[in-house]
Parts: C-alpha cells; sequence; structure tokens
C-alpha cells in the first residue's frame, strides 16, 4: 500500500499504573506502522480529563504526533477553554472535537455548548487557525439523528463552523461510507473523511458497542462470529480476514485513509496493517 494514505491510531487513557504500562508497550509495536498521529479520548463530562492529558504528554515524550479529544458535553466553557489553552501549552496542533455522550448520572451543563458545531466555533474563536480540528462523522447515521439528510446537515454545520477534516464512526460496509461521502461531495463538502475501523476481536464486546452506537454488523458476519462460539482464535482471524478486506476495499476506492481504533490492542492492527501492507 502507498503511504499516499494516512493511518491514525486511537487510544483510551490507561485506568491505572499497569495499564499505562501496557499501553507504552502497545505504543512500541505500533509505531512500525509509522502513524500520522496517535488520537486519545476524552470522556464526557471532563471524567478522563488528566488521563488524556498524561496520554498525550507519554506519547509526545516519544516524539509520536499526539491528538487529544474533546467533548463539550457537561462541561463549562470556561473549562474547555483552559483545556484548550493546555494542549496549546504542550505543543498540541490537532484535535478531534465532539460533542461526547454524558456517563449515566452526569447532570447537563448549560453551556451553550449543545453540539459539536459549537465547540468547534468556540476553538475557532479563541485560537483562530491554530488546530486543525477532526470532527466525528457517521456514515451509517448517528443514532439520535431524525434522519439521514438530518444527521448530513448537521455535519456540513460542523465543516462550516471550521472543521477540517473528519473520522468515521466504524462500520462494517464499505457501501455506507462511499454513500455518505458522495452525498456529502454533492452537497460541495469535499473534505477529508478518514474511515474509522474497529479490529473485530471479541464478539460480545462489539456486539454491545455497535448497539450502543448504531453500527451495523452485517448478518453474515455475525452469523459467522456467533458460529465461532468461545473460540476466540478464530473470532480473532475471522475478523482480521473481514477487516482487512473492508480496508482494502476503502483504499482501493478512495478513501484517503484510516483511523484504527486500537482498544489498546496492537495485534489485530498490526495484522490487518500487515495484511495491507503486503497486498
Ligand atoms: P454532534 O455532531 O453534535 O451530533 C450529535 C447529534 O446531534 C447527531 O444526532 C446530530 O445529527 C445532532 N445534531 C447536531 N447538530 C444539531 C442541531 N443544530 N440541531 C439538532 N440536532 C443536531 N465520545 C466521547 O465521549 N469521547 C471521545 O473521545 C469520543 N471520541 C470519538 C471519536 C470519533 C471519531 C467518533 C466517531 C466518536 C467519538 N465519540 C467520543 C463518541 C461521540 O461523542 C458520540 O457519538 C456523540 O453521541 C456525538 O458526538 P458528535 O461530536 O458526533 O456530536
Amino acid at each position: 500500500m502507498s503511504r499516499q494514505n494516512f493511518f491514525s491510531l486511537e487510544f483510551f487513557p490507561p485506568r491505572d499504573v499497569e495499564a499505562a504500562e501496557r499501553l507504552q508497550k502497545t505504543t512500541q509495536e505500533l509505531l512500525v506502522i509509522n502513524p500520522d498521529f496517535i488520537s486519545v479520548t476524552f470522556g464526557a463530562g471532563g471524567s478522563t480529563q488528566e488521563g488524556t492529558l498524561e496520554t498525550v504528554r507519554m506519547l509526545k515524550a516519544q516524539g509520536i504526533k499526539a491528538v487529544p479529544h474533546l467533548s463539550c458535553i457537561g462541561n463549562k466553557a470556561d473549562r474547555i477553554l483552559g483545556i484548550l489553552e493546555q494542549f496549546k501549552q504542550m505543543g498540541v496542533d490537532r484535535i478531534v472535537a465532539l460533542r461526547g455522550d454524558l456517563p449515566s448520572g452526569m447532570g447537563l451543563v448549560d453551556n451553550g455548548l449543545r453540539y459539536a458545531s459549537d465547540l468547534v466555533s468556540l476553538i475557532r474563536q479563541h485560537h483562530g487557525d491554530h488546530f486543525h480540528i477532526e470532527v466525528a462523522a457517521y456514515p451509517e447515521m448517528h443514532p439520535q439523528a431524525d434522519s439521514p439528510s438530518a444527521d448530513l446537515d448537521h455535519f456540513i454545520t460542523k465543516v462550516k463552523a471550521g472543521a477540517d477534516s473528519a473520522i468515521t464512526q466504524y462500520f462494517y460496509n464499505a457501501d455506507a461510507y462511499f454513500d455518505f461521502v458522495n452525498r456529502l461531495q454533492a452537497k460541495g463538502i469535499n473534505i477529508p473523511v478518514i474511515a474509522g475501523i474497529m479490529p473485530i476481536t471479541n464478539y460480545s464486546q462489539l456486539s454491545r458497542f455497535s448497539q450502543m452506537c448504531g453500527a451495523e454488523i452485517p448478518r453474515w458476519i455475525r452469523l459467522r462470529l456467533a458460529e465461532f462460539g468461545d473460540d476466540r482464535a478464530s473470532i480473532r482471524s475471522f475478523g482480521i480476514e473481514v477487516v482487512s478486506q473492508l480496508c482494502q476495499q476503502l483504499i482501493d476506492n478512495g478513501a484517503p485513509g484510516i483511523h484504527f481504533y486500537t482498544l489498546n490492542q496492537s495485534a489485530a492492527t498490526l495484522a490487518i496493517w500487515n495484511n495491507l501492507n503486503n497486498a
């Protein structure tokens, strides 16, 4: 595969010292990919704020381009501005701007920032062009949207507010991705939309996630995975095969790059990457 394609990785902040040590090891293992950046998730309401900053520091100390996520729901505007200032001081110049989902039990904060587009506007207002801003895209529609076209229009609002590029929610159906990009282009929007890819390693976990975030696992994939039962080796090997084919299809047909949701693990991402490299 040509290196004209963009590859990025995503981590979440480790929960304890052991997990932080494991993440260091994962990072080293994934360096062979030479990722364009590694992004670090941010818990809505600031629940992982310190962990996000710490992980960004850890990556930057190793010379890796680190891209923090920032979500606006449940956070006061002045706190968000404070976090942005911290990012800037740490040398961060690219971020993923999100609305976020509030953890259950956490109250809404009336901060004038209801949607990611409000956060994008706030960042542009206070920091001009300092940050390259990524936003989230949903080829299979965000689960709370009224309709695909309403969701597309809301996505376009984020672009008009100043987003530079986007990363999609994961999907296993390349047609959904290309349909989304085509509909954007028909509306004159041509920003790069990086395909977010979730390796398949654990069927029950993937089913749970997918239900929450509205990602469809195609029937034939679900049936094959279900049939493997507890045979994790077969699930992993089938998952690597299916996801490698998906990535190849995306790249061959013009997707500008791939963002791997690594779940802080290296093996599946590396296996998929190697399949692409050798294709
Ligand atoms: P928005 O773009 O604000 O959209 C949310 C919903 O509101 C959509 O249904 C949209 O159609 C609708 N909407 C938008 N504008 C309007 C409007 N003006 N009027 C009416 N409806 C509107 N979550 C985290 O908590 N932390 C993370 O680090 C994180 N990282 C992510 C990274 C990626 C690449 C992706 C795809 C998702 C990530 N998420 C993360 C999950 C994300 O926060 C949720 O999907 C959340 O529900 C929506 O966030 P958003 O930024 O897409 O919201």
